[in-house]
């Protein structure tokens, strides 16, 4: 039986909608009955990661998903994570406001997630969001993060397609895609193109990406230029899925639709062959571990609270060393 708040949320009430998102953040009882009473509604939705660092035009280009995907007459939830770093805040607070135009209409749902601390907490709370946004009945749900740090690498896990956004003449966009943004790039948008250097981030971008898939042919793949005839089934073969490259300016919302296009190919590639079949078995294996962490967390918080003093008293008289403490705490 599903309560009143999971009913509400399957209606698509959007103020039962923010509610259960807020009992989950908080961790209010009785929010995993909720969630559970959603699962089956769920797996509808494509959820997108929006990743990069600030100032790239993250903000600028999701509004602009939002705006083509309304235009299909389709239902968008937003959720904005924000890592609560005092570098990160007011980029956060510039989403809000540039979102603001969307705030009336009923097939877009936006809300804000931030840290407060608890360490993994972030992701779960992102994660439980974008569940009740599917199930809630949005077709789209985008998932914004700041930055490229361990937090948003771990929401970005969450999304069935990440886009990393980069701009040229910011001087790391190749450092942080260094720094591990490869790994998590389903799909490259070098926005800004109006700007000195776009093609340069181009193809830096993919000159990294040919030699991470080590293609058989040469070339490059970029939507806009294609300096190259990069034969895409043979390199697509090789390495699963080839992260395009795609130019955007999406302030004047040039590239949008066709950045729109690569994410559903992508949710494609994960629906229809035997790699996104993989990549869809890691991400629910990934929730799955996320869970187990948090679980642990918890109750090793709960055992130690009982036994903290016992347990640091014989850590300090030698009788125990601490890995066999840890191993008695969490035997019992
Ligand atoms: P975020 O911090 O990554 O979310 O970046 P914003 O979306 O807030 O954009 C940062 C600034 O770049 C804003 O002043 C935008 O108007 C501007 N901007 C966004 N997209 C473009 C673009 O394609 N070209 C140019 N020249 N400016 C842009």
């Amino acid at each position: 039986m599903a309560s009143d708040l999971a009913e509400r949320v399957l209606a698509g009430d959007p103020r039962g909608i923010a509610r259960l998102i807020r009992n989950v953040d908080d961790r209010v009882p009785g929010y995993r009955e909720d969630l559970r009473a959603l699962v089956p509604s769920t797996g509808r939705a494509h959820v997108i990661g929006v990743t990069g660092n600030p100032g790239v035009g993250k903000s600028t280009l999701v509004d602009r998903l939002i705006e083509a995907v309304r235009a299909e007459g389709k239902k968008v939830g937003v959720v904005a994570v924000d890592p609560s770093s005092p570098l990160s805040g007011g980029a956060i607070l510039g989403d809000r406001i540039r979102m603001q135009r969307h705030a009336t209409d009923e097939g877009v749902f936006i809300r804000s997630l931030a840290t407060r601390g608890h360490l993994g907490g972030l992701s779960r709370s992102t994660s439980d969001a974008a569940r009740v946004l599917d199930a809630a009945g949005y077709d789209l749900v985008l998932i914004e993060t700041v930055g490229v740090g361990q937090d948003e690498v771990e929401v970005t896990r969450i999304a069935h397609t990440t886009l990393v956004v980069v701009a040229p003449g910011l001087g790391d966009e190749i450092q942080a895609i260094k720094a591990g943004v490869l790994e998590i790039a389903d799909v490259f948008v070098v926005n800004k193109a109006d700007r000195d250097g776009a093609l340069t981030t181009v193809r830096d971008l993919e000159a990294m990406i040919m030699m991470r898939g080590e293609p058989v042919s040469g070339g490059a793949h970029a939507v806009g230029h294609r300096p190259g005839q990069l034969d895409e089934e043979a390199l697509a073969a090789q390495v699963g899925w080839v992260p395009p490259v795609l130019s955007t300016v999406a302030s004047k919302s040039e590239g949008v639709a066709e950045v729109l296009a690569a994410a559903r190919r992508h949710a494609a590639f994960l629906q229809g062959t035997e790699d996104g079949t993989k990549r869809l078995r890691r991400r629910a294996e990934q929730e799955l571990l996320s869970a187990i962490r948090e679980q642990i967390r918890e109750r090793a918080g709960e055992v130690l609270a009982a036994r903290r003093d016992e347990l640091i008293d014989r850590i300090l008289a030698r009788a125990i060393d601490p890995y066999d403490a840890a191993e008695e705490l969490l035997g019992g």
